[in-house]
């Protein structure tokens, strides 16, 4: 079985807090892995470690195999680990699709490669990438705003625009930190459905959640953290009936 995400003994402070101590898991390639804990258990930090926004104090993270716990969050995303977080960070002044066309990072895009390029291959990439971004919308069923301006989105719709911006660079991994937190209920029956498709289409998936829901109908394990280690892995049902994750949760 192979294990596109290792983490070991990754650990993390600020100040006087131990935010991750010594967590230490892995991701199954394929997998859809939910990470799961009380508030401030450390899980977003935990994203920023693996992505690369935050430097361990200690520990190895590998990702297909590779160690990336000393690389920049740019280099980590260009490997093909994305991530999103809590709230959405769209441009607001920007349309749907702009906000699409604008991500660096992948093959496409690159500043640097349109001076180099011909001016005919530069057009290519841009009628390919356009053509790419429209292909996203329509994954995550956002085909028909691709022209709003990103700021009249609702919030949900703006986690979407999140996922889209994700799925432009092609990611291996996809880290989705709370994807259905303040989203209505009809909205989180779309974005299971878009979740799935993604995964369909070959992107490994770990999942920040606190919705037992979405949890026990996508994930096939779930990861337990609590005051920044890991208390408990196995799969949903395992997992409900686990005394020490009722107790994480109770405050025990
Ligand atoms: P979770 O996502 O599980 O709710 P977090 O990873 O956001 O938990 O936070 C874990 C702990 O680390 C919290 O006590 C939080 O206040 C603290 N923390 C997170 N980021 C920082 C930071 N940049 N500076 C100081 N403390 C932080
Ligand atoms: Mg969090």
């Amino acid at each position: 079985m192979k294990q596109i995400l290792e983490i070991k003994d990754v650990s993390r402070r600020f100040g006087g807090l131990q935010a991750v101590n010594k967590c230490r898991f892995s991701v199954r390639a394929g997998s859809i892995t939910g990470l799961v804990g009380p508030n401030g258990a450390g899980k977003s930090t935990l994203f920023s470690l693996v992505s690369g926004f935050v430097r361990p104090d200690s520990g190895e993270v590998l990702f297909d195999g590779n160690h990336i716990e000393k690389l920049s969050a740019h280099d980590i995303a260009r490997l093909g680990l994305r991530r999103t977080f809590q709230i959405p960070r769209e441009l607001k002044q920007m349309t749907v699709l702009e906000n699409l066309l604008l991500v660096p990072e992948g093959q496409f895009g690159d500043q640097v490669r349109s001076v180099l390029l011909p001016g005919k291959r530069v057009r290519d990439e841009e009628r390919i990438n356009l053509q790419k971004a429209q292909g996203v919308l329509e994954m995550v069923g956002l085909g028909e705003k691709a022209q709003h301006p990103a700021a009249l989105l609702s919030g949900g719709q703006k986690k979407l625009l999140e996922l889209a911006r994700c799925l432009m660079a092609d990611p291996k991994l996809l880290l989705l930190d709370e994807p259905t937190a303040g989203v209505n209920p009809t909205l989180i029956r779309h974005l299971m459905a878009v979740l799935r498709r993604i995964h369909a289409s070959g992107v490994t998936l770990l999942i920040i959640e606190h919705n037992m829901t979405v949890i026990m109908e996508l994930c096939e394990r779930v990861i337990v953290m609590d005051r920044g280690q890991v208390i408990a892995a196995g799969t949903p049902v395992e997992i409900q009936s686990n005394k020490e994750v009722l107790d994480a949760y109770l405050g025990g």
